[in-house]
């Protein structure tokens, strides 16, 4: 049977000046407690349901106890997503005033391999019922998890469906702000978006004497517009915030200081000082005067504000004391994206936090491999921009501290401080 096509998205038009912003509005977003599992599992890119530890029975919706036995011991187990597609449907009219915009609004009955049947977001690619899909979890416009049924294999124009595009952040026409565009990995984030075709980047460089190899390349490339942006100077933000604070779409804060050592190899602050300068206050800085007016374009049509991205480092988690006063600073800036992530919601707007392991630059250089190439961090980051994650872990080291930070975060302390 041959699915439905998805027509290709197209640029969205100018906006007129004229016309007022459209509120911010969400759909439903209560959850009970349990099915806030759901949604961490979701942030992560990954669909869990829970699953009974004594009979094995897979639940869903979340509930406290298992609905065939009654044993309170639920764990959430990642699921394979597979299943039938029963019957599907499509809504042409709503209540709720989020989805009332919207209309039509596909949805399907889906039985899962699993044992469970759900009601799911469709995606247009889908073959009519009865048909085989994958259910995957994803995060809706308020940041809560959602079910979509996803085709099996991959359909052209997948990703420009319209309801999957409100689920996520695709760069694609979109208009994005990199902080620092000076760093390798600045560079390489400016390349995979404009790969993944980012309408415009503006590319932000402090100090402009100090031009870096093969800034002029980037600087050439058509969708590039370089511009003067110093996080540690409140006046170099605010200008720049002036500027274009009510045009992006996507901000991608890669500016960082990182020096190596700890407490005791150095005297004085002034280090850890400008590492704070930067990596913490330059984010408060960046969050003053772009948060509100990217808050208040979350529900701006198709060409709305949709993500904020943070370099943070997985060292955010644990200090490494070898890059000690750089991993305070980490962590301070991870608190901070999560009051930046609490205010951001309410507008639509998700806030996405990238902890790389040690990336292959020169302030890591002692370190032995695995490292992570910028190319590859760059990917990373516009990957997780595509699937609507709000935390991305990427490369060999950084998922392994992951895990064992999970497993217990004192042990991965004692090893770390080895
Ligand atoms: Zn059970």
């Amino acid at each position: 049977m041959i699915p439905p096509q998805i027509p290709p998205l197209i640029r969205p038009q100018r906006k007129n000046p004229i016309l007022r912003t459209r509120q911010p509005l969400l759909p439903p977003w209560a959850r009970s407690r349990a099915a806030l599992g759901l949604t961490a599992a979701a942030a992560l890119g990954r669909f869990e349901l829970q699953s009974c530890g004594d009979c094995g029975a897979v639940q869903y919706p979340p509930r406290e106890a298992c609905h065939r036995c009654l044993s309170d011991q639920l764990r959430w187990r990642e699921q394979s997503g597979l299943g039938d597609l029963i019957s599907t449907t499509a809504v042409h009219h709503s209540h709720d005033l989020f989805f009332r915009e919207r209309v039509p609004w596909r949805l399907g009955l889906v039985r899962l391999d699993a044992g469970p049947t759900v009601v799911a977001h469709l995606h247009g690619g889908c073959a009519p019922a009865p048909s085989r899909v994958r259910i995957g979890a994803r995060l809706d416009k308020s940041g809560q998890g959602v079910l979509l049924a996803f085709p099996i294999d991959e359909v052209p124009n997948m990703a420009d469906d319209r309801q999957l595009r409100e689920m996520t952040c695709d760069p694609k026409f979109r208009k994005v702000l990199v902080t620092d565009g000076k760093t390798a990995v600045g560079q390489s984030v400016v390349r995979a978006l404009i790969a993944a075709g980012a309408d415009l980047v503006w590319v932000g460089y402090a100090e402009p004497w100090k031009k870096p190899p093969h800034f002029a390349e980037l600087e050439a490339l058509p969708q590039v517009t370089l511009l003067p942006l110093d996080l540690t100077d409140s006046r170099s933000v605010k200008q720049l915030g002036g500027e274009i604070g009510g045009k992006v779409d996507i901000l991608i804060n890669t500016a960082e200081v990182h020096r190596t050592y700890g407490i005791a190899a150095r005297s004085g602050v002034e280090a850890a000082r400008a590492e704070m300068d930067v990596n913490y206050f330059g984010l408060l800085r960046l969050a003053q005067e772009f948060g509100p007016a990217m808050r208040a374009r979350g529900a701006d049509g198709e060409s709305s504000a949709t993500a904020w991205v943070n370099l943070l480092s997985i060292y955010a988690l644990s200090n490494y004391p070898a890059h000690g006063t750089y991993s305070a600073s980490k962590a301070a800036a991870l608190s901070l994206s999560q009051c930046l992530r609490a205010e951001m919601r309410p507008g639509g707007v998700r806030v996405i936090n990238v902890f790389p392991g040690p990336i292959d630059d020169e302030w890591n250089q002692l370190l032995p491999p695995p490292k992570l190439t910028p190319a590859a961090l760059a990917k990373a980051v516009v990957n997780a921009l595509k699937d609507g994650v709000e935390d991305v872990y990427p490369g060999d080291v950084a998922q392994e501290w992951l895990a064992r930070w999970e497993e217990s975060p004192k042990t991965l302390e004692r090893e770390l401080s080895l």
